[in-house]
């Protein structure tokens, strides 16, 4: 099949630890809009990765919300969570290949370790000053007999030695206009790519869940348009195409900011307890 004849599928993806609220819903219409126009599927992923913070009735909200706000998805909710042997095994294809290694430092310490004026990730924390690189093997497998809780981090040096780029990506504006972009992903540093507690990130399950729900147009906030820069790097590494990307604006708050429940933004289920309608909402983030 010729790839001018492959479906469009997009996704919405949200991480039940809150419920939605404006943002969110601006996120689910703004893929809806693209999937119309470029003729695609809308798919429905739960980001449910994290095992404290996820709650099924977060779940069973964010479903409700979404069919509240008439928004149609195709296919079966794929939920991240079911789909942990999938993460497990691309992050032994990484480790075989030296590309990861344990990080058995908990947050204090890497807080500690990177200093006092630390250099920093995309997201704000300090970049990963390295210490379980640099481990001996002996020291590495006598941590790992000993069952010490650890995470696993990406060697970037390695990586981009194996994979040096440049590693492009393709953007759309809102008009669909491709631009081709040329990513960074040096500036995450040696990046967690597997929690303690489970086997996977939102970096490593976002990249695998693009690649095999077959995702050719990744539509996500404007937040997210540095982690590209590390997941074309993962799907170069683990053999992926790269799905075309637009990053939109966000909503923001009367405050300024970014909306999040922390900071006490109305979620649809609040507005919906007012009486405000799903057109409304529609109307108010300009999709009338
Ligand atoms: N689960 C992420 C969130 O709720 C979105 C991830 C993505 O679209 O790539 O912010």
């Amino acid at each position: 099949m010729s790839e001018a004849s492959v479906p469009a599928r997009l996704r919405f993806a949200p991480s039940p630890n809150g419920r939605l609220h404006l943002g969110h819903a601006y996120s689910a219409l703004v893929n809806e809009t693209f999937a119309a126009r470029l003729g695609g599927d809308l798919c429905l992923r739960i980001e449910d990765i994290d095992p404290v913070r996820s709650r099924p009735e977060l779940i069973a909200a964010i479903e409700e919300d979404l069919a509240w706000l008439g928004i149609g998805f195709s296919g079966a909710v794929r939920r991240q969570s079911e789909h942990l042997p999938a993460y497990r095994h691309a992050l032994e294809s990484l480790r075989s290949r030296g590309l990861a290694y344990p990080c058995f430092c908990s947050r204090a310490a890497v807080i500690e370790a990177a200093g006092p004026v630390p250099s920093r990730d995309p997201d704000g924390a300090p970049l990963y000053p390295g210490t379980c690189r640099v481990l001996s093997d002996e020291e590495r497998a006598a941590r790992l007999a000993a069952g010490l809780p650890h995470g696993w981090r990406l060697d970037m040096a390695h990586a981009l030695t194996r994979s040096p780029g440049p590693h492009r990506f393709r953007c759309l504006d809102a008009d669909h206009a491709e631009t081709s972009h040329v990513a960074d992903p040096v500036r995450w540093g040696d990046v967690l790519i597997a929690r303690r507690d489970v086997p996977t990130s939102y970096h490593l399950s976002v990249v695998i869940d693009d690649a095999v729900q077959g995702i050719s147009h990744v539509v996500r906030g404007a937040d997210l348009f540095a982690s590209t820069d590390l997941h074309v790097l993962l799907q170069a590494l683990l053999g992926y195409d790269g799905p075309a990307y637009h990053h939109h604006a966000l909503v923001l708050g009367p405050d300024g900011m970014k909306l999040a429940k922390s900071r006490g933004s109305e979620s649809l289920g609040d507005l919906r307890g007012q009486g405000v309608t799903p057109a409304e909402i529609r109307r108010r983030l300009g999709f009338a």
